[in-house]
């Protein structure tokens, strides 16, 4: 099935790719593969490494407000996510949103979405995990969405890749939730697909 799957992006990839090259343009692998993506996967793209931003960055200033390993521990693996895709936009030739400063962001939604997660994260220990949750909730949904919506093969390794490890961040904070004596219920995928992570 997996097979299956796998083989049939590859032919939507290849047929994406043919027009490109019937048209006689020089190989520019780099430019080349940028025809490749959609204006919805672009966007998407870049979404995806500012959401992976907003996850290292509210678990970096989780760290300092309650110094606990966990949230160091993630927002690394969170750079990793985040490097993953800065690699992704660099072969398709896009502008990177990333802006240096831990806390800011290029687009607002994230912005606001981080100034909200901080507020609620710095009230306990307790609100802090609760938050690592909800950050993982929503990064599985929008990686999920991600991956159905691209036929590009690399593009779905990579966001394949960052979804392990976001199904493992969120096994992490609702363990660490249980031990704190509070059940976390998922605001962003569905209880089934939450059960079905939790039960590995
Ligand atoms: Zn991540
Ligand atoms: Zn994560």
């Amino acid at each position: 099935m997996k097979m299956a799957m796998k083989l049939i992006g590859l032919v939507l990839a290849l047929s994406c790719a043919f027009p490109v090259m019937a048209g006689g343009k020089p190989a520019m692998t780099r430019q080349s593969s940028a025809t490749l993506l959609t204006e919805a996967e672009e966007a998407t793209l870049l979404w995806m490494r500012e959401e992976e931003k907003l996850a290292r960055d509210v678990y970096l200033t989780l760290y300092k407000l309650w110094n606990k390993p966990v949230f160091a521990e993630i927002a690394e693996s969170e750079q990793a996510h985040m490097d993953a895709l800065l690699k992704k936009i660099e072969l398709f030739g896009l502008i990177d949103p990333v802006l240096p400063e831990v806390g800011s962001f290029s687009n607002p939604d994230l912005q606001s979405l981080y100034d909200e997660l901080i507020a609620r994260g710095q009230l306990s220990y307790v609100e802090a995990l609760a938050v690592g949750a909800a950050i993982e909730d929503m990064d599985i949904r929008d990686i999920g969405n991600a991956i159905a919506e691209t036929a590009n093969l690399s593009l779905k390794t990579t966001y394949e890749s960052l979804l392990e490890g976001s199904k493992n961040h969120l096994r992490a904070f609702v363990d660490l939730l249980d031990q704190q004596g509070v059940e976390y219920s998922p605001q962003f995928i569905d209880q089934a697909v939450f059960d079905a992570i939790l039960a590995v």
